[in-house]
């Protein structure tokens, strides 16, 4: 049989349409990696073994007929807990959910599984995505491939592991501020985040709404694209979608401008520096003052996005669905001593910081102003596009950082430094792997983001510089 290890989703399509591997076997071979590796890595939640190896079963069908298949017919991939999934368990990595089965999937998975790609795994991630290592998972933390004592990032870690790890050939995230690209960048892998609204919401958990975003998690930005614009498209079932645009966003002459910020920066800095050419311009930009202050940017986003979930977690009641509290005598008891019980530290800490922000008395200080500096941020970048189509960042700080190294909650919001302003301003942006740290040997990753509705300009970006660099390629080189 074929080498089935890390192929590209075009790679695999081709040998499934070649015969030369069937669905069954290629779904098998993932599973069975999965079980084997899993128990190290702690990626997956739940391997849906059942379903998928009926899902496999009519691809074959179909290919015995004679009959060809569409790109992502018969690919195996990977899902965060944070979409509802008819018939597999939806827990967003929380114990509130623990027993929490959907009676229905959200709008994406329904596409992914129109399209015949096949749902092998949930995968773990931070407790309602809160988080930026998957530390908060109230199941367990999550490794990553290329160094068992690191982080795979957050909130969407279970999903940049099990790419890197090739326990399935893609994955399913969400990013509010960062969760697909800075996993992404930690465990060497692609991670896009679309421009707000193009993919729908509808089944997907909520954190904040106004925030959140659904994307691919690959190998390249090729196989992100291919996803993506499976996934992307108004839905009727979620309102604040809209349809993508495809409007000419060629590769001609583009124009980036790159920003530096301290010590990976430098090494993702040097790489780029190397990459000027007729089709990328890169010129270098002075501070990132020019985005309207990055602690502004987090201190907004993080008044902001508490407010939404504070408001988005009270449906979790311990009457509507979901855990409930077993002792309570009333119904007040039962709504406190549930979230008590059921949701951890950090999912309360939101809570309590977003209903304060809200508070009549508390309102104007710092929920409006958070709202009037996501304003600022807006217009910097606006700014900026002007003379830039492109702009490029190293996607975190540094590489992956050791678990249990970071207990201090607001040093864990600080490493999301420069990930949360393409959330602040709804705008695409995608983390690709640009090197590797010298002092850990960790992947580095670099963000392009792009101007509101440029998706498929920043993806070809991507794929172009891909093509000219080879940083994704290179696979952890851990045993697992
Ligand atoms: N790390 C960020 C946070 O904790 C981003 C989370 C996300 O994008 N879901 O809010």
């Amino acid at each position: 049989m074929a080498n089935l290890n890390y192929l590209s989703i075009t790679e695999a399509h081709q040998l499934l349409s070649t015969k030369q591997v069937s669905a069954k076997e290629l779904t098998q071979f993932y599973i069975d990696k999965i079980r084997r590796l899993n128990p190290k890595l702690r990626a997956v939640l739940v391997v849906c073994e059942a379903q998928a190896l009926e899902q496999a079963q009519q691809t074959d069908k179909k290919l015995a007929n004679g009959l060809s298949i569409g790109m992502l017919e018969g690919i195996p991939y990977t899902a965060k807990d944070m979409f509802m999934t008819r018939g597999v368990q939806t827990t967003a990595g929380s114990k509130i959910l623990e027993n929490y089965t959907p009676p229905y999937s959200a709008s994406v998975i329904q596409k992914l599984d129109t399209a015949g790609a096949i749902m092998i795994a949930k995968v773990n991630q931070d407790e309602f995505a809160h988080g930026g290592s998957t530390e908060n998972s109230s199941y367990h933390a999550t490794h990553n491939p290329w160094d068992l004592d690191r982080v795979p990032g957050g909130s969407s870690g279970g999903s940049a592991a099990s790419v890197a790890a090739d326990f399935g050939i893609f994955s399913l995230g969400t990013d509010t501020g960062g969760s697909i690209r800075q996993p992404a960048s930690y465990c060497g892998v692609t991670g896009f985040k679309p421009t707000y609204g193009v993919v729908s919401r509808y089944g997907v958990v909520a954190m904040a709404s106004s925030f959140d975003c659904v994307g691919p998690v690959a190998r390249s930005a090729q196989d992100a694209q291919i996803v993506f614009e499976i996934i992307a498209g108004k839905d009727p079932r979620d309102s604040t979608t809209i349809e993508l645009s495809t409007a000419s966003q060629g590769l001609s002459r583009i124009n980036a401008i790159f920003y530096d910020a301290e010590a990976a920066g430098r090494q993702v800095s040097s790489a780029v520096s190397e990459l000027n050419s007729d089709i990328v311009s890169i010129k270098i930009g002075n501070d990132l003052t020019a985005f309207g202050s990055t602690e502004l940017a987090l201190a907004a986003y993080y008044v902001l996005v508490s407010s939404e979930i504070s408001s988005n977690l009270e449906r979790y009641d311990g009457v509507r669905y979901g855990s409930s509290a077993k002792d309570a005598d009333d119904l007040i008891q039962t709504y406190f001593k549930t979230r008590g019980e059921f949701f951890g530290p950090e999912v309360k800490r939101r809570n309590i910081i977003g209903t304060y922000a809200l508070s009549a008395g508390y309102y104007d200080a710092y929920y409006k102003k958070a709202m009037q500096a996501r304003t600022i941020i807006k217009k910097s970048l606006d700014k900026i596009f002007e003379h830039n189509d492109i702009i490029l960042t190293p996607t975190t700080l540094g590489g992956a950082f050791k678990l249990g190294s970071i207990t201090d909650p607001v040093e864990m919001y600080q490493t999301d430094l420069l990930t949360v302003f393409a959330n602040l301003a709804g705008i695409p942006a995608i983390s690709i792997p640009f090197g590797i740290e010298l002092s850990s040997g960790m992947p580095l990753g670099l963000q392009i983001m792009g101007k509101q509705g440029n998706d498929l300009q920043v993806l070809n970006v991507a794929n172009y510089l891909q093509t000219i660099t080879n940083w994704h390629t290179k696979v952890s080189e851990l045993k697992l």
